[in-house]
């Protein structure tokens, strides 16, 4: 028998990936493999379907996690895959498992959360399944969204010489979740100890308990008249999304990393942790940004965009996926094994 841990996430994917049996269904433009799943729609869009499930005890810890806040999250994480193939998304179902420990407000609460994230996406909530679970709280959501058939984003149209690019900052939620644990951990060693969360670092706070899904740069991307060769969102962490990029286009990479988006508090909260800003923006993860590639001739369209950052470029080698200092040195890319899947 082999252990899970032997093949890690991604391998176990590529496994299920590769035992699938081929589409039977002329309507299935695209299966496992991207951020989303793919299929005919009408003549001019495709549709788009996504699922993401978070577990108590794995993706969340209930003692700081509001269920207001896990309910958004919940949502949004897969609005983010929607965004990811540069669609936009439209009905959602949700399924949750309950322990007896539950109560009716705190479902309550949790669908508040829920609502709140489709009237900010303008989806529907339109079925799902509830059940009973052993352990703790279980959600796991679906979502359906579209895009113009001329607009979808893959992980494997990326072409070597491409500018890579980011939309947002990354590593916050990351080192959110450090403050949210070290609160946690202080709590439990003084309960009468008032909790010490200042208000500078409420955005990292924010990041990590109520992320959002990019839809605004769908929107910006289509108004800048820029359609990315290739998207992924960033769930697990920078390193691991643009070697997925590279690994299905066959290209390698040159990141900078004095180019790498981190905001003022995550970097002087990373310096408290003792963890480089880097390392937080390149493995951190929950992020949901998105990383898209362009052709290098589209750059100046959005050059001086705000909120998007160019952080390298594409190579013919899919031998090199490296992060390079000015300076010329160069450290190989790596992904982290599994995480919180
Ligand atoms: P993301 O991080 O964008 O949600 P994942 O890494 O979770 O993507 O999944 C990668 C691909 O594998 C997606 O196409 C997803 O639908 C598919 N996938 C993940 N888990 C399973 C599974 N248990 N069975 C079938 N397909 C899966
Ligand atoms: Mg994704």
């Amino acid at each position: 028998m082999t252990t899970l841990d032997t093949i890690g996430e991604f391998g176990l994917i590529n496994r299920i990936q590769n035992g699938a049996a081929p589409a039977v269904q002329p309507g299935t433009v695209r299966g496992i493999g991207d951020d989303a799943a793919v299929f005919a729609l009408n003549d001019t869009e495709f549709g788009l379907i996504a699922t993401d499930m978070l577990l108590e005890g794995i993706h969340f810890d209930l003692t700081y996690v509001p269920l207001k806040h896990l309910g958004y999250k919940a949502v949004a994480i897969n609005v983010s895959d929607i965004a990811a193939m540069n669609g936009l998304p439209t009905q959602i179902t949700v399924g949750i498992g309950l322990s007896s420990r539950f109560t009716v407000e705190a479902v309550d609460e949790l669908y508040a959360g829920i609502r709140a994230a489709c009237e900010a996406y303008n989806l529907d909530l339109v079925g799902g399944d509830t059940t009973s679970s052993r352990s703790g709280l279980v959600i796991s959501v679906s979502v359906l969204g579209s895009v113009p058939k001329d607009k979808i984003t893959y992980r494997n149209t990326a072409q070597a010489n491409d500018v890579v690019c980011v939309t947002g900052d990354l590593g916050s939620a990351y080192l959110g979740l450090q403050l949210l644990e070290r609160e946690k951990q202080e709590y439990l060693a003084n309960p009468d100890m008032q909790p010490n969360l200042s208000e500078e670092r409420a955005y990292l706070i924010q990041r990590q308990l109520r992320p959002d899904a990019r839809t605004d740069m769908v929107h910006e991307l289509r108004d800048l008249d820029v359609l990315p060769t290739a998207m992924i969102d960033i769930s697990d962490g920078l390193a691991s999304e643009l070697l997925h990029i590279c690994r299905q286009s066959g290209t390698g990479a040159v990141i900078f990393d004095e180019n790498i988006p981190i905001d003022d508090q995550a970097q002087l909260t990373a310096t408290e942790f003792g963890i480089s800003p880097i390392t937080a923006a390149l493995n951190g993860g929950e992020d949901y940004e998105l990383l898209f590639t362009i052709r290098p001739q589209e750059f100046e369209k959005l050059k001086n965009h705000p909120r998007i950052t160019a952080i390298g470029y594409l190579t013919a080698d899919p031998a090199q996926t490296v992060l390079a200092t000015r300076a010329g040195q160069q450290t190989p890319l790596k992904a982290q094994g599994w995480g919180q899947m």
